[in-house]
């Protein structure tokens, strides 16, 4: 018995030696860059420009999802950089600081958001402003995605063709007072657009939900919802694939939202990867359909030792900060060390 437990001991060290070295890779998840105040999804272009300056500094390498996850083997400290929705600062404040600093990165559009106009605004209202005025200036134009895509650096992947809400069921939630005041989500629902003293319904994204329509008072079928969702999904990789004549294999779902009927439609419509917003990186035991990322701390301390412990199985794995204190966090600051010391 005295024997066991120091063997048992050793086969524990031994095996978070092991896990500790497995690479892991970061998927870092943006959306708006701009001059904005910087919220949950808002990071301005002076901080974007110095989380890639600590990302050279410390030799990680920009890779596609495709190569880091569907080729035999993605170079060690590789890092992806990925963007929803297909905002027009992404082209104004991101594209430059990609383009000065050698780092690719994939954007993904929500095809019915993008058109062939080339005014370009960088406020706050996309969405809505798309859904109330009919005002796409806020989204990427096809012009520029094509102008990015021929850089090399920036690829484009669907982020499916609407990134609406959908009444859920007949619970009434509040009534319209003012549709102006609205946020997105609610106003995405209404078709046709919502008048003063309608009904707002409990609601959920298209693509999870099995939508309700009050005019009928009926829940679309299993059948309606399947078909819907294909379209959904299967319309933003078709225009894409047109427009830029190559194949999409990879999926953002909108919100990070998804359920098995729609990783379903997604295989069947010829998806190999799909982005969640699950936190957390990806190593070789993460499926292809539920890739996790990240949105970068916007604190530049933070952000190192976060991207370095993203890049370490078992230092990803442990989220609990008392685990990672226990287990890891000194290996990954001697890392560190190492990395900015042979960049
Ligand atoms: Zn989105």
């Amino acid at each position: 018995m005295l024997i066991v437990i120091p063997l048992i001991l050793a086969a524990f060290a031994a095996m978070i030696i092991v896990l500790q070295r497995m690479p892991a890779t970061p998927v870092l998840k943006y959306h708006h860059v701009n001059q904005n105040t910087p919220d949950a999804i808002t990071i301005s272009p002076e901080l974007f420009e110095k989380q890639l300056s600590l990302l050279k500094k410390l030799g990680y390498r920009s890779v596609s999802p495709e190569e880091a996850f569907l080729q035999k083997k993605a170079p060690r400290r590789s890092v992806v950089l990925t963007f929803d929705d297909g905002f027009f600062d992404n082209y104004k404040f991101a594209f430059p600081l990609l383009k000065k600093h050698g780092f690719k990165a994939t954007i993904f559009l929500t095809t019915s958001l993008i058109k062939d106009n080339i005014g370009g605004k960088v406020k706050r209202e996309s969405f809505k402003d798309a859904i109330l005025k009919g005002d796409f200036s806020e989204f990427l134009s096809w012009k520029q995605i094509k102008e990015m895509r021929d850089s090399g650096l920036v690829d484009f992947q669907p982020h499916t063709h609407f990134h609406r809400h959908r009444f859920k069921g007949p619970v009434v939630v509040s009534k319209v007072i003012d549709p102006e005041k609205l946020d997105f989500k609610t106003l995405s629902c209404f078709d046709p657009p919502a008048k003063k003293g309608a009904e707002v319904l409990e609601s959920g994204a298209s693509i999870v939900t099995r939508a309700y329509d009050p005019n009928t008072l009926r829940y679309e079928t299993q059948k309606d919802y399947l078909q819907r969702i294909d379209g959904e999904i299967g319309a933003s990789k078709k225009i894409i694939e047109k427009k830029l004549n190559k194949l999409c294999e990879c999926l953002a779902w909108p919100w990070g939202l998804f359920n098995g009927a729609a990783l379903k439609a997604a295989r069947r419509l010829g998806f190999k990867l799909c982005m969640t917003t699950i936190y957390g990186s990806n190593h070789f035991m993460t499926s292809k359909f539920r890739i996790k990322r990240f949105t970068p701390s916007g604190d530049p301390e933070k952000f190192r030792e976060e991207i370095v412990r993203n890049s370490f199985l078992l230092s990803s794995l442990l989220i609990d900060d008392r685990l990672y204190a226990a287990f890891s966090m000194r290996f990954i600051r001697r890392k560190l060390k190492e990395m900015e010391q042979n960049g």
